[in-house]
């Protein structure tokens, strides 16, 4: 991997349910992102996605473990300090119409975070706004018009446009795409994979759906019940993964007329739940691989090839 960037150890979440209960929505994430690279996180609904994303992106501070900017500890950064750390990495969400002020224009949208960190000159911020338009393909004049009268996505665009203002070093993707039809979902993808390329950007693109992200990222993380289960090459994905759960997608995910792009389907087995979380392997009780030591012992990620690595007691030899 190239220099690293971003790298969580052991990054825990755990919020109190009404009931008096705690849920584990991450529990002890290892993650590293390197520079220029594209980091695929997949995973079914609830297994901890967006959490992780909110301790990446220093929204939310973990319960337990660490985060590391540019090799330093950011764990703990309170006030003004964590407000400039946060600028380098940004977020583009699932409904951008969600994000946006109605009565505000496009271009005082995409501008706002440059307005909160940098004092400009109206014309400097104009000539800016006008860069970030063609940047993310949209006419110049689309700075005057309203996002609520532009299309899906367009306004997407726009969501890009402005997590790009602060130049940032790191853009984060929250199932960006997942709300777009198939058509316009490719052009975003597109457009997204030329800004990482040409800036150099390190992203990580969040999504239910496995064959997208595992053809646009150089590696991918599996996710299952707040727990990052395998991390593998994203074109090695369909041949190589071995984790039992990320074969159980794979295998889920052919066996449904072969269509790559469909959703992840939930496995059979009883329904995981954050509230109860298992002693030992989180996988265990749907596992067809199981045994007697995945009962008591969580597995750590161990590696079993250069940039491949799996927390299954199948492939830990400790
Ligand atoms: P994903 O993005 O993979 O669908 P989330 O990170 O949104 O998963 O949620 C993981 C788990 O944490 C879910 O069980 C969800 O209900 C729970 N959760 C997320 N945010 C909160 C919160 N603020 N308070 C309580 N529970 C939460
Ligand atoms: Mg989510």
């Amino acid at each position: 991997m190239s220099e690293i960037l971003l790298e969580g150890r052991q990054l825990t979440r755990r919020y109190a349910t009404d009931a008096g209960r705690i849920l584990t929505a991450c529990n002890g994430v290892d993650l590293m992102l390197g520079k220029g690279e594209t980091l695929g996180i997949v995973g079914e609904s609830g297994c901890g996605k967006s959490t992780l994303l909110r301790l990446l992106t220093q929204l939310e501070r973990p319960d337990a473990g660490r985060l590391l900017l540019g090799g330093e500890d950011v764990t703990g950064l309170k006030g003004e300090q964590l407000r400039q750390s946060r600028r380098h990495i940004q977020m583009v969400f699932q409904d951008p119409a969600a994000a946006f002020f109605p009565r505000m224009k496009a271009g005082d949208a995409i501008s706002e975070p440059l307005r909160n960190f940098e004092k400009l000159s109206r014309q400097e911020i104009n000539k800016r706004v006008a860069q970030l338009l063609e940047l993310v393909q949209l006419p110049k004049d689309y700075a005057q018009r309203y996002p609520h009268s532009m299309s899906g996505g367009q306004r997407q665009r726009l969501g890009i446009a402005r997590a790009l203002a602060l130049n940032p070093s790191i853009l984060v993707c929250d199932e960006a795409t997942s709300a777009l039809d198939v058509s316009v979902q490719e052009q975003i993808i597109r457009l997204l994979v030329d800004i990482q390329r040409q800036r150099r950007l390190s992203m990580i693109f969040v999504c239910h759906d496995l064959a997208l992200v595992q053809s646009l990222s150089h590696r991918v993380m599996v996710m299952y019940l707040g727990n990052g289960v395998e991390i593998l090459p994203g074109d090695q994905v369909w041949n190589k993964a071995c984790h039992p759960y990320a074969r159980a997608l794979l295998d889920s995910v052919f066996a449904i007329d072969m269509n790559f792009s469909k959703p992840i389907a939930p496995l059979e087995g009883d329904v995981p739940s954050p509230l109860d979380l298992p002693a030992g392997c989180p996988f265990g009780a749907r596992c067809p691989r199981f045994m007697e030591r995945c009962r008591s012992e969580k597995p750590p990620l161990v590696p079993v090839a250069p940039d491949h690595q799996v927390a299954c007691h199948l492939y830990n030899m400790a």
